[in-house]
């Protein structure tokens, strides 16, 4: 299983990086994108064919999906529509509505996106099969609920040889996020801003928070991601390392690992 950092930077997209975005591959099966903020279809177009990929959104603010009305005008209207088909685009309650509307040509409009996309939803399909042409299971996913103001979820995705990556979300520290990272080869895990007191409750991690999710959940590295323009990345980073001794990543555009 291999990921790419597609874009990393927290809340809006940055100087250097998109805002989230992140390719995994795994052999057998099409690529799969997580979260599509502002700036990552362009980023994709240089790892994959953004059309083959299934989409998978954390949540629906806008640094995490405002890229999907994009795709869908490439799906729809782009040189490969006549066999674009429909691939997967999964997110929280709403998912289709939401997108429909950004995507929309008048006030008051949703666009219906099923000529392009099969939308589910976590809240009903919590767990995915990614198979390949040998009818089996390539890649897990599984959605957890975690500690963010809109419905939002992180991601536990196993591949068939059993490497786990998970993926935080946007999410403030918890138990929630330490019982889905339990184990994880690779953590990609937010951390939005440094750590003092008076941060609003439950919306986002410090680096100190990070580091303490990685602990608790034993992960084999750590790789932070969501930090904003104005954060200092070395400095969460430094954090982090203060709580975690294990290998420590800051996540950039293009970074790829196999996990
Ligand atoms: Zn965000
Ligand atoms: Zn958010």
């Amino acid at each position: 299983m291999f990921l790419t950092v597609l874009g990393c930077s927290g809340s809006i997209g940055g100087p250097t990086s998109p805002a989230s975005g992140y390719l995994v591959e795994v052999e057998g099966v099409a690529p799969v994108v997580i979260d599509m903020g502002p700036g990552v279809l362009g980023a994709l177009q240089r790892h994959a064919v953004p059309e083959d990929a299934a989409i998978l959104l954390s949540h629906l603010h806008a640094d995490h999906c405002l890229d999907v009305p994009s795709l869908l005008v490439l799906r729809r209207y782009g040189p490969h529509s006549a066999t674009a088909g429909r691939v997967p685009l999964v997110g929280p309650s709403g998912t289709a509505y939401r997108i429909g509307v950004a995507s929309a040509e008048e006030p008051g409009a949703v666009d219906d996106l099923s000529d392009t996309f099969e939308v589910s939803t976590w809240d009903v399909t919590p767990e995915l099969k990614f198979r390949d042409d040998d009818d089996e299971v390539a890649l897990h996913v599984r959605a957890g609920r975690v500690d963010h103001p809109p419905e939002s979820y992180g991601l536990r995705l196993t591949s068939a040889d059993g490497r786990v990556l998970v993926y935080s979300g946007d999410t403030a520290y918890g138990d929630s996020v330490v019982d889905l990272a339990t184990g994880a080869d690779v953590l990609l895990c937010e951390a939005s801003w440094t750590h003092r007191e008076g941060h609003p409750p439950g919306i986002h991690m410090s680096g100190i928070e990070a580091g303490r999710v990685a602990v608790r959940a034993g992960v084999g590295r750590l790789v932070l991601t969501h930090i904003p323009p104005w954060t200092d990345p070395e400095a969460v980073r430094a954090e982090a390392a203060t709580e975690y001794t294990g290998e420590i990543l800051l996540a950039e555009p293009a970074l790829r690992l196999e996990i």
